[in-house]
């Protein structure tokens, strides 16, 4: 049989999670990086250790693991966050493991008073994160050849105990696959789950609150199983945060927000990677948007001699520096303004803890380039924090927003305040000086890079990769802040100072362009690629109909540029459909006029429509397009047109999943269930694919 690209692509995860199991992190690793090897070292298994679960835990005294199968980094924060709360309200001897990390062939002789927990994102259409490939095919695999058989019974994993809790999101078909299956999964094979098998839904913005709601039995559970007894949490530091008045933060060796060691010593050295960025010069920028409140990037950001390369559908990473104006806050608010220049050293305290970001550095480089400051804040986080805050008065408030979900609404989540904002409501201004740093360390997210769906065709600009960004402004009546979105305003700001604009920042969010030591000078943002699996079909005859909403459209501008670069050159190219929609043809309509020269190359071969939905009385959308053109889409689908949707997860992109399904039924005339699977097929076979978040 042909394999068709599913297969493939399927076949291509599997190569990569083989490599990446076998070479462990070697060909990406900055081998020079004693940051990179002082995580190696914490992790055990990446310096050459022990790759065994039992015999980590048995030599560092721990009867906890939890597991996390993370791609951005969630995963990793929840299961940290089980792993304290385990260890300081219940007195288990916990650690957190990346599941690369480790075998699971002995999974059979874990011991019974240990426990195992799993924290699994479903990544994508129902698949494992990168670094949860291996484990996945190991427990799924029918014939699981564990070392021993070590329980008595005939189902090997009849000893183990095991917790756990999925990260998904119901907007996509295979919500929380990953934590189904497993589960599935490890109790075929005699594993015996404490609680439920939780599912948090990011689809509906709920995770947090279907985290805090599952993990409350779940821990009720587990102190009977194990006989475990609560005792009142005492917080216990994970990291030690020494301040070393004796060294100046311009000593070479101090990390002023440099990513590794290589940047650290101005060294620009590849391969650049999502543990490597590389400082690219942003070749050209501009506005195009004509609203006067609102803005959308384009960015050409140069890559060539990086070695960077790119295939039209990849996503483009942009490494953000948080705003002054909110490092200023943060750093205020928790007293430490006159320290901020301090060089502080920062160590894991248990052999198993990993430092999020090099060290020795400063608070502020800390804050600048590593922390997630200015995201929502966590109400298992208002609770921590509330043992030290200035005062009782303010101690009891706080631990009322831990406590009460709707209290916790009204007073932090409506409101849209990040930490800071919120501290420096309660306290009114006074500094928070009992705050650890380790605790917000460990409760705040390291920097996230963002992505962005690239916006040209590799095939027309290898060497410039463009990105098409809306800036996010966030102002909400009665909120006292308006969220600034960080790397939009940040990009905003950049291409401010590259036209010369005297005040480069609009907001007066006070970026430090120029990045640690002037690093960033010119007009510079770190970045790397990572390649997607949206592509266009291999024959550029075979149609396609593209649905694109506002910056919806950015992969679809490359798709168009590509076809008519093919069509230019003379090959036959086939019906390439694409359907736009924004607010005001005069406001947000974008590249309007880029369009009409990738017409003169494509002629009739290109159909643009496009739905305005505060132009006219009614309001239009592109559902409202598709509809229209029913006939001609369903045709089009029947010559195997690819169809391809990108923008918004949320509501776009699973109407526009509805809608198709009705244009089939209507179209061919069969009930609904059969479009359904219809359009299920398509998608299985790569014939629908969404780029979408
Ligand atoms: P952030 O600071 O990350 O804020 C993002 C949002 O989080 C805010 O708008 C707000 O809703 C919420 N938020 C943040 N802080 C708070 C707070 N304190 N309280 C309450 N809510 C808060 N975007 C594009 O413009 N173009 C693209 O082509 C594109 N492609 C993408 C492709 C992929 C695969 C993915 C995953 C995303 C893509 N995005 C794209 C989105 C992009 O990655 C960023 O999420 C977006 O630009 C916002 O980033 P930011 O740092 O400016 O905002």
């Amino acid at each position: 049989a042909q394999l068709d690209t599913l297969d493939i692509v399927v076949l291509a995860v599997i190569l990569v999670g083989t490599v990446a199991y076998f070479t462990k992190g070697t060909y990406w690793a900055v081998p020079t990086d004693p940051y990179a090897s002082s995580l190696a070292l914490a992790n055990g298994a990446k310096a050459g250790k022990s790759r065994n679960i039992i015999e980590k835990m048995e030599e560092t005294g721990k009867n906890c693991v939890v597991f996390y199968g993370s791609q951005t980094g969630t995963a990793e924060d929840y299961a940290s966050r089980l792993a304290k709360e385990g260890a300081s309200r219940f007195g288990l001897k916990t650690m957190v493991a990346d599941l690369e990390d480790y075998e699971y062939e002995n999974l059979d002789t874990f011991p019974e008073d240990k426990i195992v927990m799993f924290v699994l994102a479903t990544y994508g259409e129902g698949e494992p994160t990168d670094n949860a490939v291996e484990f996945y095919e190991f427990i799924m695999s029918d014939d699981s050849s564990f070392s021993e058989g070590g329980s008595a019974s005939d189902k090997p994993l009849g000893n183990l105990k095991y917790v756990t809790f999925g990260l998904g999101n119901n907007t996509y078909e295979h919500y929380n696959a990953m934590v189904r299956r497993v589960d599935g999964a490890l109790t075929k094979l005699g594993a015996t789950r404490i609680g439920a098998a939780g599912e948090g839904d990011d689809g509906a913005g709920t995770m947090e609150e279907d985290f805090l709601a599952w993990k409350e039995p779940m821990w009720a559970s587990l102190m009977e199983a194990m006989q475990l007894e609560e005792r009142e949490a005492v917080y216990e530091p994970v990291f030690e945060v020494a301040e070393k008045p004796e060294m100046d933060a311009e000593e070479d060796q101090v990390y002023l927000g440099e990513p590794n060691k290589n940047h650290l010593e101005g060294l620009q050295k590849g391969p650049f990677n999502a543990h490597n960025p590389f400082i690219a010069p942003i070749a050209e920028s501009k506005e195009l948007f004509s609203a006067v409140d609102r803005n959308c990037l384009h960015m050409e950001i140069d890559v060539s001699g990086s070695n960077l390369t790119y295939t039209t559908g990849d996503h483009i990473a942009v490494w953000p520096t948080n705003p002054g104006k909110e490092v200023d806050r943060f750093l205020a608010i928790l007293g430490l303004t006159e320290k901020r220049h301090m060089v502080i050293n920062i160590k894991g305290l248990d052999p198993t803890a990993k430092v999020p970001f090099p060290s020795p550095t400063t608070y502020d480089a800390a804050v600048r380039y590593q922390m997630e400051i200015c995201a929502p804040v966590s109400r298992q986080f208002v609770s921590s924090l509330a043992q030290f805050a200035p005062n009782d008065t303010i101690k009891a408030e706080m631990a009322k927003m831990g406590g009460d979900k709707d209290y916790f609404h009204e007073k932090v989540s409506d409101l849209n305040l990040n930490l800071a904002q919120l501290l420096e409501i309660h306290s009114n201004g006074e500094p928070w000086t009992k705050v650890p740093f380790s605790i917000l360390i460990e409760g705040l997210h390291k920097i996230q890079p963002r992505f962005y769906s690239i916006s040209s065709s590799s095939m027309v600009q290898k060497d410039k990769i463009s990105i098409t960004a809306v800036v996010e402004s966030i102002v909400k009546p009665g909120a006292p802040h308006v969220v600034k979105g960080v790397t939009t305003n940040y990009l905003l700001a950049l291409k401010q100072k590259q036209h010369g604009v005297a005040e480069p920042d609009p907001h007066g969010l006070n970026y430090a362009l120029t990045g640690p030591r002037n690093k960033y000078d010119g007009v510079h943002v770190p970045v790397h690629v990572r390649h997607s699996n949206f592509r266009l079909p291999s024959d550029p005859r075979n149609p396609i109909i593209m649905v694109g909403p506002g910056t919806g459209v950015a992969p679809f501008r490359a798709f168009v540029q590509e076809r008519a670069h093919q069509a230019r050159a003379g090959e036959e190219v086939g019906k390439t459909v694409l359907f736009f929609g924004c607010r005001k043809k005069v406001e947000d309509f974008l590249y309007e006029n880029e369009w009409d020269t990738y017409k003169n190359d494509l002629g009739d071969k290109f159909e643009l429509h496009v739905a305005f939905s505060r132009d006219g009385p009614q309001k239009v959308y592109v559902q409202h397009k598709l509809e229209e053109n029913a006939e001609v889409i369903d045709k089009l689908l029947q010559q195997k047109a690819f169809f391809y949707v990108c923008g918004d997860a949320a509501n776009m992109a699973r109407e526009v999943n509805s809608l198709l399904i009705r244009i089939i039924a209507q179209q061919r005339g069969v009930p609904e269930t059969k479009a359904e699977e219809i359009v299920k097929k398509m998608r299985a076979s790569n014939q629908y694919q969404e780029d979408v978040w």
